[in-house]
């Protein structure tokens, strides 16, 4: 399959999905939102470093990056490379509005949280990295925001206790529209995300921040160490994909 060739925005899509057990991405048969052949071709990343899970040739090591400065969060869960179909997936949820993705990505992310968390607590509160509001304004939604709501009605399915909590307002904002990450070289999206964000709310002692995709890590990186600032006293990442570095 082409999976540049998605159709998007097709609410009878959403609807057989839900209600004939069909696949989200293909339409076949299927027990999950996706079947069985497009689980297989997903982009897991298997290889990664121990602390950020940047993308690697060998499994568990420590990153240059790591060894150097190691970012502040306690655990990073990013269970996909930013590449192939989760990539086409989350560009057409950004650019096409193909928001009737978001519930498989969602659901692929809940199931490695709860393994991630079998053995771990869980956090108090769940944040999402926003997108500044001209931005929103520009796309007609927050794709962060609509994520973090559907992971949230995802958790609460499966698990036998409540999910973290989200605050009615995300106490991260946006206050410098900053370029598109992915238009920028390494080095200015090194730079850029400086004072991008505020943090304005009450924060839990254990919190996790949602982001759809971590490149460099610096967003991640800035908000939390804002969190730390703030009290936070342990900070988790979830990602849906991580960008793998070019030479690799
Ligand atoms: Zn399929
Ligand atoms: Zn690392």
């Amino acid at each position: 399959m082409d999976w540049k060739k998605l159709s998007t925005t097709k609410i009878t899509q959403v609807y057989k999905s839900i209600f004939l057990n069909q696949c989200y991405i293909c339409n076949a048969k299927a027990q999950s939102t996706l079947c069985n052949s497009c689980n297989e071709g997903l982009p897991a990343n298997l290889n990664h470093c121990q602390h950020c899970k940047r993308p690697t040739h060998s499994a568990d090591i420590l990153c240059g990056n790591c060894q150097t400065s190691r970012p502040a969060y306690h655990i990073c869960v990013a269970p996909y490379r930013f590449e192939g179909i989760i990539k086409t997936l989350i560009h057409s949820i950004k650019f096409n509005q193909g928001i009737h993705y978001i519930r498989p990505l969602t659901h692929l992310l809940s199931e490695h949280l709860i393994e991630s968390y079998s053995t771990d607590h869980w956090p108090e509160q769940l944040l999402y990295v926003p997108s500044h509001p001209s931005r929103i304004k520009e796309r007609g939604f927050c794709q962060t925001k609509a994520m973090t709501t559907q992971l949230t009605k995802d958790l609460k399915e499966r698990l036998d206790k409540n999910p973290p909590t989200v605050p009615k307002k995300n106490p991260l904002k946006k206050i410098k529209n900053t370029l598109a990450q992915h238009s920028l070289s390494r080095k200015e999206r090194l730079k850029s995300p400086q004072s991008s964000y505020q943090l304005d709310g009450t924060i839990a002692k254990h919190v996790a921040i949602f982001d759809d995709v971590m490149t460099t890590g610096s967003t991640i990186e800035n908000c939390t160490k804002l969190l730390l600032k703030a009290g936070a006293e342990r900070v988790d990442v979830w990602v849906i994909a991580r960008t793998p570095d070019k030479e690799n």
